[in-house]
């Protein structure tokens, strides 16, 4: 009986397992037509002083939404588009629709109030020609790297930590700001943090969302908070979502966060509408 019944175990196993292939095939063949016909877009969410809720900054997130399979998270189709070798194409995609958001929103007389932060995926800069392929098309947009903040993973950088090191040198020098992303998920964060020339660190939400509830969450961002401002580095606390995490978080000295308490990612025209301003009209 036990036999049989982990024989029959073991085949629904394999149909699941071939089912779950088959999505992840048929999704690989629909994310590169989506790329090919400019169907991703990128939504934007605002990062905010704790203290009046002011916009300082914006983070694109890329979305996809196919026909069939309706909306799908990047956290799944940024592996698939790695696994599938996508990624380096995905990513320019991302920074010539960012590259085109600031100019649509500068065209449009709104003031940006801070740096546009992109997400750079670990096998991103594991190719060669990553940084210049940036530089290109931000210079080529008319923008300065200036005007972008680019969004590391500890994980990411830890791949090759010396080559990283070097490509995070000339980012820098060409004027983009670095932030690591989902601190705290990745291994010895602390040691290894300091060789790097981060401006940024953003503590993962995880901790944030646990903060009132769990002794070590909130232990993990009190540290968090005191190490950034030794360093020298910004803070922000990410996957803010209640009144009482900022009220926390501020009482323990944190100043800017980004959560859906402020504001969740959203097309550039919502964003436009609720959180930038005209810039005072040139010539009076
Ligand atoms: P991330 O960079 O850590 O982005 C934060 C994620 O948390 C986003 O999910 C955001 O929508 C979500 N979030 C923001 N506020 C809250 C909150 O208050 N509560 C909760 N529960 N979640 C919140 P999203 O957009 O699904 O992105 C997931 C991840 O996918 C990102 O994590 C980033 O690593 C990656 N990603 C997104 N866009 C890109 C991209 O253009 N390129 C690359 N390489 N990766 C991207
Ligand atoms: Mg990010
Ligand atoms: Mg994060
Ligand atoms: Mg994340």
């Amino acid at each position: 009986y036990a036999a049989k019944r982990s024989r029959s175990g073991i085949e629904a196993y394999r149909a699941d397992m071939s089912r779950r292939l088959e999505r992840r095939i048929d999704m690989a063949s629909r994310l590169d037509q989506a790329l090919r016909h400019g169907e991703l877009q990128l939504h934007y969410q605002p990062q905010v002083r704790l203290d009046d809720g002011g916009i300082v900054g914006m983070e694109a997130l890329l979305r996809w939404h196919d026909t069939e399979l309706g909306w799908i998270r990047p956290d799944e189709f940024i592996p698939l588009a790695e696994e599938r070798g996508m990624i380096d194409a995905v990513g320019d995609f991302v920074v010539g629709q960012a590259c085109a958001q600031i100019r649509a929103w500068r065209g449009a007389g709104l003031l940006l109030p801070g740096r546009l932060a992109l997400n750079i995926s670990a096998m991103q800069l594991d190719a060669d020609t990553f940084s210049e392929r940036l530089i290109t098309a931000v210079t080529r947009a008319g923008l300065s790297p200036t005007e972008f903040d680019l969004e590391l993973t500890e994980s990411g950088i830890m791949v090759d930590p010396v080559r990283s090191l070097a490509i995070m040198k000339l980012l820098k020098a060409a004027g983009f700001s670095l932030s690591v992303d989902d601190f705290g998920m990745g291994y010895s964060s602390l040691s290894h943090l300091k060789g790097f020339p981060f401006d940024k660190i953003k503590l993962d939400g995880s901790f944030v969302q646990g903060m009132l509830t769990d002794r070590s969450d909130y232990a993990i961002v009190m540290a968090t908070v005191t190490m950034a401002r030794n360093l020298g580095l910004q803070l922000v606390a990410e996957g803010v979502e209640t009144a009482d995490q900022a009220v926390a978080l501020k009482s323990i000295g944190c100043e800017l966060a980004q959560g859906f308490l402020y504001g969740r990612a959203c097309p550039p025209e919502v964003f436009a509408a609720r959180w930038l301003q005209s810039a005072p009209a040139a010539g009076h």
